[in-house]
């Protein structure tokens, strides 16, 4: 498995979990969520709750106080089974849900290993839970390098999904514009050019350095600066050719510290949206040439899972717009039937197509069917690519093909 499936994957049962925490609410200000970094101790974090456990106690409405109450001491329970906070830190929500009809659900879950390592300490208490930090973390997917400059200072770094990493600054001993006196104006011109170019050189070793190892797995690098620094810098290809290649655009960013790299990635957004679709979509293109020309495409939930079972796809395509769940039941005399449900639907009852024995609902298994299909692709040694719906081959992925496609890595007829 690479970090790729990894990750889609993880980012996969995290949109899950957010989209059933969004749809959660409480009245009053009585659903927790609290963001924990990997550094945080959990005994500060075990205070922490304490504490807002006893300011709760000023609540003047009972039935708030007592919801926030028992939601905080349901956190603390949690915690209680961590030494640490797992790599990448955590997230508890708990709190008292609208379960309708006036009554209200206690809903406790901590999320592990988010795909990004949580930032900051944050300690929650709303109608709602809170939800957006761990929705930026499944936007852009990706790993690009950001490089920003001026004649006076550069930085490089890198944009990994969300996040902007700062690695390496550099500052030029280039001269200003003005001249000392004594010096002929057409030598310190030269100077000057000299310094600059001196520079553009150094801010080429830095990228180079950083960028050149992992070249192969980034999706492109952006520039960002000043004119006409950018374009002195780029037109004069400074960089090792490959990242010359791999050159997303320019963008007119005026500050060259660290926080132009965050400046850079808002000006490039476009581009970087761009750039995800573009790579949802050669997936899209390759499997819509082998449907209509070649042998290799598969799709619909029974033909795909029967040649994943073989091991006959190379890479699994599925819609993130996905929401069903698939049944499996067994019957009396042990076949092995399967249905493919809507998420919000109960599990029916399932008569053997072969035997007519009844199969209850009670004794079925049900499962989530990317989770079930993504089990299958990783023992398989297959690739898993979530694709968005926000392109027209996408948006036929889910409508025309059922959400679920594969390209094989060799004809099975099925
Ligand atoms: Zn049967």
């Amino acid at each position: 498995m690479n970090d790729d499936d990894q990750s889609d994957r993880r980012k996969y049962e995290f949109r899950k979990v957010i989209e059933e925490l969004t749809e959660y609410s409480g009245s009053g200000t009585q659903l927790v969520s609290i963001y924990v970094p990997s550094d945080r101790q959990i005994s500060d974090i075990v205070a922490h709750v304490t504490q807002e456990h006893s300011e709760a106690s000023n609540i003047k409405s009972k039935q708030t106080r007592t919801a926030v109450q028992d939601a905080l001491t349901s956190i603390k329970d949690r915690l209680r089974y961590y030494d640490n906070p797992p790599e990448n830190g955590m997230v508890l929500f708990s709190g008292a849900i609208d379960a309708g009809g006036g009554q209200t659900d206690m809903v406790t879950k901590v999320l592990e290993h988010p795909p990004q390592p949580i930032e900051s300490f944050i300690y929650h208490c709303d109608s709602a839970f809170l939800t957006e930090p761990l929705e930026e973390m499944l936007g852009d997917k990706g790993l690009f390098g950001l490089i920003v400059l001026d004649r006076r200072e550069a930085n490089v770094g890198w944009l990994k999904g969300k996040r902007v990493e700062p690695v390496k600054s550099a500052s030029s001993l280039v001269p200003g514009k003005q001249r000392k006196g004594g010096q002929s104006a057409q030598r310190f011109a030269r100077l000057r050019l000299e310094a600059i170019d001196n520079f553009y050189q150094e801010v080429a070793e830095m990228a180079d350095d950083l960028f050149v190892p992992k070249r192969h797995e980034m999706d492109g690098v952006l520039v960002g600066g000043p004119s006409p620094t950018k374009d002195e810098f780029l037109d004069g290809e400074y960089l090792h050719h490959e990242l010359q290649d791999l050159v997303l655009g320019k963008f007119d960013v005026s500050y060259t510290d660290e926080s132009g790299l965050s400046d850079l990635v808002d000006a490039a957004s476009d581009v970087l949206a761009e750039t995800e679709m573009m790579k949802d979509k050669s997936q899209m293109d390759e499997f819509f040439k082998e449907l209509h020309q070649g042998e290799l495409a598969t799709y619909g939930f029974e033909s795909t899972r029967q040649n994943l079972m073989m091991g006959a796809v190379d890479r699994l395509l599925l819609s993130e717009d996905l929401r069903q769940d698939v049944v499996t039941y067994v019957c009396e005399n042990d076949h092995e039937q399967r249905e493919v449900i809507d998420r919000r639907k109960n599990t029916p009852d399932h008569e053997c197509e072969q035997c007519g024995d009844v199969v209850t609902a009670e004794a079925a298994t049900r499962e989530d069917i990317i989770e079930h299909l993504i089990d299958i692709a990783e023992q398989r040694g297959t690739e898993t690519k979530l694709i968005s719906t926000d392109f027209e081959e996408g948006e036929q992925l889910m409508n025309a093909f059922g959400g679920i496609a594969g390209i094989l890595r060799y004809s099975t007829g099925i």
